[in-house]
């Protein structure tokens, strides 16, 4: 039997289970459940250059609002995520920042920015 492999599609809330159906020599013969061809496009690109959108947070030094969520602008590859994570945990944010700000351009030539998803100070609901 051809070795298979799963990969959850995430280009729609259907959320298919695609199952990569795999040669003896590990090529891609063939792909079951996936519902489009979006899917399918999705999973081949996702077998050859996985990236993922980095969600995380910097430190603020604030008591009151100690992490400033951050994100990056684009998905990077899969492979660039831990050297953006340490380069990310380097950065120092003074306030104000608003949800949108470049924190960091273009981090570790990636060609994505690394933006707050926050505001800093937040706003007190007041007013
Ligand atoms: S394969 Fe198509 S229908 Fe299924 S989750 Fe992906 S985009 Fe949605």
């Amino acid at each position: 039997m051809a070795p298979k492999e799963t990969i959850i599609c995430i280009g729609c809330p259907l959320g298919c289970r695609v199952t990569v159906i795999q040669d003896k020599k590990g090529n891609v013969a063939g792909l079951k459940g996936a519902e489009c061809k979006q899917g399918q496009k999705y999973v081949l690109e996702e077998l050859k250059n996985p990236v993922r959108t980095l969600t995380a947070t910097v430190p603020t030094g604030d008591e009151g609002f100690p992490l400033l969520p951050v994100r990056t602008s684009l998905s990077i590859l899969k492979t660039l995520l831990k050297p953006v994570m340490v380069e990310t945990a380097r950065v120092k944010v003074k306030p104000p920042v608003k949800a949108g700000d470049v924190i960091l351009k273009n981090v570790k030539r990636t060609g994505a920015d690394l933006i707050a998803t926050a505001d800093w100070p937040g706003s007190t609901g007041e007013g």
